[in-house]
């Protein structure tokens, strides 16, 4: 069987065939992706499953990953931060780095992308790369995963001017989207329903959880999976447990892992470390960031998963959440609204008093974290699984290169 006949027994026949359709006039055209990242972080997630598909379609897909320096990706993760509105000091010394960089990958990807036909650069990381590729012959289009609706001025004017010349840019919602003189294009972001993160697990693979990682069966775990980054407010989710914790003996699980491209998260650990102290009940688990059945076992062995950001480009723990049926406390922020339909697929908070709040209703209301449960699984099969991706991909694909 092929890759896209196993989506069609989620998806039905229907939508795989009108996939092959628009993918007829694109065949063995060269696409490239280029990040900065292979493992960890939503962006890695998705061109995991994203080039083997466009590739049975057809489609010459590759993937390229850029290098960097230390001092590159700690710009870099200043920029991320400037760009979801915290105010940073940009030392030009460090844009200099950033340019440098750039052009170091420009010199050893020269040939993959003068020859292709189309480039889609992921993030701010790589997004100088067209300006030392003078010979390109293709379109470029920049995506940005970034909840940029507020960002910091300075920070913006620096990227703005690498990613102007680009031939589209693409955004995961209108508000994030910034002026620029080229077309816009709205394309959210997806899980894959087949990946290890995200396909059944057996009843006895979820029972050995509880004894491998020293959890009580009998009481009710709420989970967030993310990155240990101060927008992800781990430090919130500890406040909002404590909360809880005086009226119910829940259980917490922070699980965790770095991204390459991250530096800040040795630091957000120790705090949230500190901030857990000695509660044998605060469960702050570091995975390695290819573990991706772990993650899904704690999701699904979770009673109410939650994702108290305070900025979110999109947010795929809270996709993978609510395919395995779980109700999401999510932050009111960002790509989380687009997914949390607060009061039926979960609730949107803006504090840790409402996150506690929402739990302690959720736990005494089993019947309704059931029924939300199960809207959220429908409302993921209808709008966010990579078949919906890849048909506003290729339909993208039509409008750029035609
Ligand atoms: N993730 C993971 N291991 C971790 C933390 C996160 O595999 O320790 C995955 C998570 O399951 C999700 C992705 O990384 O698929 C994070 O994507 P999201 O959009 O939620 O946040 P980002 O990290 O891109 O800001």
């Amino acid at each position: 069987m092929t890759l896209l006949e196993n989506y069609a027994q989620i998806v039905g026949e229907d939508v795989i065939h009108h996939l092959e359709l628009l993918a007829a006039n694109l065949q063995g055209m060269k696409v490239v992706h280029v990040n900065s990242t292979r493992e960890g972080g939503g962006v890695a997630e998705i061109l995991h499953w994203l080039i083997p598909l466009k590739r049975e379609l057809g489609i010459d897909a590759q993937w390229e990953v850029i290098s960097g320096t230390d001092p590159f990706f700690s710009f870099t993760k200043l920029m991320h931060n400037g760009l979801q509105g915290k105010r940073v000091e940009l030392h030009p010394d460090h844009l200099a780095e950033y340019e440098r960089v750039n052009e170091m990958n420009a010199e050893s990807l020269r040939k993959t992308l003068e020859e292709a036909d189309l480039v889609f650069i992921h993030d701010p990381q790589p997004a100088a790369l067209p300006q030392f590729i003078p010979n390109r012959r293709g379109k470029w289009i920049w995506r940005c995963h970034i909840d940029a609706s507020r960002p910091f001025r300075p920070v913006w004017k620096f990227l703005r001017a690498f990613v102007e010349p680009y031939s589209a840019s693409i955004w995961s919602l209108s508000e994030f989207a910034q002026p620029l003189p080229h077309p816009l294009y709205l394309v959210a972001p997806s899980i894959d329903p087949l990946s290890e993160k995200n396909i059944d697990l057996g009843h006895d693979e979820l029972s050995a959880m509880y004894h491998k990682w020293g959890l009580d069966p009998e009481r009710p775990i709420i989970t967030q999976v993310s990155r240990f980054d101060r927008f992800k407010d781990p430090i919130g989710v500890i406040r909002a447990y404590r909360m809880v914790r005086e009226f119910s003996p829940i259980q917490l699980v922070l699980a965790g892992g770095g991204a390459a491209d991250d530096p800040e998260g040795e630091e957000m650990i120790r705090r949230v470390k500190e901030n857990a102290g000695t509660d044998e009940d605060i469960h702050v688990l570091l995975l390695p960031s290819d573990d991706h059945r772990t993650i899904n076992a704690f999701q699904r062995i979770s009673d109410i998963v939650i994702q108290k950001s305070t900025r979110e480009g999109f947010g795929l723990t809270v996709t993978e959440a609510m395919w395995k049926s779980k109700p999401v406390i999510g932050g009111d922020t960002g790509g989380i609204r687009l997914q949390v339909v607060d009061h039926h697929t979960g609730f949107l908070v803006t504090s840790p008093e409402g996150a506690a709040l929402r739990i302690r209703y959720l736990l005494k209301h089993r019947d309704q974290l059931t029924e939300m449960g199960e809207k959220a699984h429908h409302f993921v099969l209808e709008n966010f699984l990579v078949t919906r991706h890849l048909r506003e991909y290729l339909t993208l694909m039509h409008a750029v290169m035609f």
